[in-house]
């Protein structure tokens, strides 16, 4: 017999987790997760840095959202998730001027020298300051979804792929692994597999694009100094930050990939080590561990959340691209909503394909 639930949410990622986290003890919700471990793909693969300034007004918007609600939960953890570390924009003049808008503020050559001083002086013109960017304790902030969810009633199922869903009546019929769902509302949270589900699901795909991004751990002769800002090269071909005594260091590659358990390729690191040691003092002697992630985003780089205009309770929560930790609270703060208001008979629960792409412009808290 199948398990009955008013949500099951497809995707043990930051998606899936902070939803299931906002919803349970308010409906009854199950998640249901491929892998054997949750956060397996990309939210174990990030790099873990909140950035108000960073990507398209609307997901600013939802940064700071998300910041606020995360800074009111960690009044009650005993390990906060977010801790200041400011975001340095490097470049030349028109590139950073370009890239910075509402909390990037310019800063000068010297000032961001006194910032980095790792960085030779010769290979950026302009900078830019986010003052207001944090790191992310994704492995605590990961736990504490997972405990509130199931702290609150929410099932948890891991190892268990959705291999079918059919409308039926008026609900849902999953098969996940061994285990069959009925629910009123299907949550797609699948990542980069949110097309995929759609499909196997009846409901169109949206073009939805994972893009590859590799990061590593690097050994350096030169430590970064605590409260260093991470540095990101305004033309999008670089990006470091300290890790304790060791740097995280990404190409920022942004290379087009199906599904799949990403890997580095060979080279990939290696040339950026060879590139940072030319333009920095930091003296990279080895790659202590390196990964690849997949940033899954549609073809305008907003995040797509709502309901599908054609395939009533089926709700869309894919398309996060870089910013899936940095409006991760935001985005499950207005999907519980619109999902308990669909449940009660308050809010409508069907859109218009047009409507649902105007609604992810018009996103405001
Ligand atoms: C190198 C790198 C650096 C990044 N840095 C940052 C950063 O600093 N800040 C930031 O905000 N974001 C960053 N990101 C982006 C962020 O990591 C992602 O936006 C976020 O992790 C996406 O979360 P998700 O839950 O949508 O996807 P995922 O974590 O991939 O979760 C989706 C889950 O769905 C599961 N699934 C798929 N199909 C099925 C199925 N049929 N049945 C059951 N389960 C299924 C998958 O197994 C997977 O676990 C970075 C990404 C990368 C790669």
């Amino acid at each position: 017999m199948a398990a009955n639930y008013d949500v099951l949410i497809v995707g043990g990622g930051i998606a899936g987790l902070s939803l299931a986290s906002a919803l349970a003890g308010q409906c009854s919700v199950a998640l249901v997760e491929a892998e054997q471990t949750l956060a397996y793909h990309t939210s174990s693969r990030s790099a873990r840095q909140l950035i108000p300034s960073y990507g398209p007004a609307v997901v600013q918007e939802l940064t700071v959202r998300t910041l606020e609600l995360m800074a009111a939960r960690d009044a009650e953890l005993p390990v906060p998730v977010l801790e200041p570390r400011s975001f340095m924009l490097v470049g030349d003049e028109a590139t950073v001027k370009a890239e910075a808008s509402g909390h990037m503020h310019p800063i000068t050559h010297a000032e961001a020298l006194e910032l980095c001083p790792a960085l030779n002086p010769g290979s950026f013109t302009a900078a830019g300051l986010d003052t207001g960017s944090f790191a992310c304790n994704a492995p605590v902030l990961l736990e504490d979804h997972r405990q509130r969810a199931e702290a609150n009633g929410a099932d948890i199922i891991t190892g268990a792929k959705v291999h079918s869903a059919q409308r039926l009546g008026s609900g849902w019929q999953v098969g996940a692994g061994l285990e069959g769902f009925q629910s009123a509302v299907v949550v797609n949270a699948a990542g980069a597999w949110a097309d995929e589900l759609a499909v196997l699901s009846g409901v169109e795909k949206l073009g939805l694009q994972p893009f590859r991004r590799t990061a590593a751990i690097v050994d350096v002769e030169r430590p970064l100094p605590p409260g260093s800002p991470m540095v990101c090269a305004a033309d999008d071909s670089y990006y470091f930050r300290r890790e304790g005594e060791q740097v995280l260091i990404s190409p920022s590659e942004t290379v087009p990939s199906g599904p799949e358990d990403a890997r580095p390729r060979p080279g990939d690191v290696e040339a950026l080590v060879t590139r940072l040691n030319s333009i920095t003092s930091l003296g990279i002697r080895s790659v202590a561990r390196a990964w690849t992630g997949l940033r899954t985003e549609a073809a305008d780089g907003v995040p797509v959340v709502g309901f599908d205009a054609e395939a009533p309770g089926f709700y869309w929560l894919a398309g996060q691209g870089g910013y899936g930790f940095q409006t991760s609270s935001a985005i499950a703060e207005l999907a519980a909503a619109e999902i308990l208001g669909s449940l009660s008979g308050t809010s409508p629960v069907s859109r218009t394909a047009t409507a649902l792409a105007a609604a992810r412009w018009s996103i405001r808290r």
